[in-house]
């Protein structure tokens, strides 16, 4: 007899608002997929958890908008790729992009956790193997307003070996000339050998204005300019791309190998990031990662979210060769430092995925306890 999928659990979270710069990670949402054989898989997408609760819990409409519990309950969790295909059909009308596949994201990270438990292999193993032991991080963190600050943040990064900071969000992109000094600073304080990369949320908005601020911040050599435009500018990503001397980054806005298609083809960025609780999960990860490679663009997965996020992005990313980077966030809300027993961190700057089976992450009891919304 066939393991057969019991029930898909959504567990919202929710950390009381702090007084600081919003985006440090103030909820979170997890899915527990369980069976009959008592295995259970959990996997999480960085996405609203009410939306997402409505997503998985919704009755049926009609064939092609149903809910996802009822579309998975009583099916074998073992055949990912038909499981990945049913859910993308059961939702073609509320689905197919955006929260829609959010949702199916997240199930399928739990569903590689189930297959990985019931094989008693690593994710890795079931992706075909791992092409690196680990890789090298690079530390994410939202400014604070003082430049001096966020110069002693990247400090202490360098100091632990990481290669790399990003930073983006809060005050950060409305102010040319103010930002201008807080990567100055910055800058000065890492000095020459580490890479910084800065992330405008989109904001700078125009081409206009992204050329004009990467012209003006030239001299601090950054690795990349993330998300200067709306994610669906795709005519001024693909001039800003053709004619900065910059590298430009985006897509941890995108859903599916179809809009990474797009993406890839039309906006022409240097450099790649599906966001793998997001962007349909390992399943669709790993094809949106095979166009990239095709077309020769650096992959490096957005990941600003809990200890789930993190384990499916380094098993992810082990298994592939050209893969050489991973995204650590620097928040310390306690969703993501602590909603894992034992989760993945840097060491010598370095990320290696979990020993255990599946993708090696327990839920930490007192966490979700404290901060359970539903
Ligand atoms: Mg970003």
């Amino acid at each position: 007899m066939a393991m057969l999928i019991t029930d898909v659990e959504v567990v919202g979270l929710r950390v009381p608002a702090p007084d600081r710069p919003n985006e440090w990670g103030e909820d979170g949402v997890v899915v527990r997929v369980h069976t009959d054989e008592g295995l259970v898989g959990v996997g999480e997408t960085d996405s609203s958890p009410e939306v997402i609760r409505a997503l998985i819990e919704a009755p049926y409409s009609h064939s092609t908008c149903m809910g996802l519990r009822e579309a998975l309950v009583g099916t074998n969790p073992l055949h990912i790729r038909q499981r990945w295909q049913e859910m993308y059909d059961a939702t073609n009308y509320v689905g197919r992009r955006g929260a829609g596949i959010h949702a199916m994201s997240a199930i399928d990270i739990a569903l590689w956790d189930i297959a990985g438990q019931y094989h008693e292999v690593p994710v890795y193993e079931l992706l075909g193997g791992r092409f690196h032991e680990s890789l090298p991080a690079y530390g994410t963190f939202i400014p604070v307003r003082s430049p001096a600050d966020n110069a002693a943040r990247a400090v202490t990064l360098k100091e632990r070996g990481l290669r790399a900071a990003k930073f983006g969000g809060a005050e950060f992109g409305f102010d040319i000339e103010a930002d201008g000094e807080t990567i100055a600073r910055v800058r000065e304080a890492v000095g020459p050998d580490f890479d910084l990369m800065i992330d405008l949320v989109g904001r700078w908005g125009t081409h206009a204005l992204a050329s004009k601020a990467i012209e003006r911040y030239e001299d601090y050599r950054l690795a990349w300019v993330e998300e200067p435009l709306p994610p669906d500018d795709h005519a001024g990503y693909a001039r800003l791309s053709e004619h900065s001397r910059v590298a430009i980054a985006g897509g941890e806005a995108l859903t599916t190998r179809y809009e990474f298609a797009s993406f890839l083809s039309a906006a022409k960025p240097h450099v790649v990031q599906p966001d793998i609780t997001r962007c349909g999960g390992i399943t669709e990860m790993v094809r949106i990662a095979d166009l990239a490679a095709m077309q020769g663009v650096r992959l490096v997965p957005h990941g600003f979210s809990t200890g789930i996020l993190n384990a499916a992005t380094i098993h992810f990313l082990v298994s592939r060769p050209e893969a050489d980077l991973m995204e650590m966030s620097q928040s310390d809300s306690p969703l993501f430092t602590s909603l894992v027993v034992d989760p993945v961190t840097t060491q010598e700057g370095r990320v290696a995925p979990p020993d255990g089976s599946g993708l090696g992450v327990v839920l930490d009891d007192n966490t979700l306890d404290n901060y359970r919304i539903f």
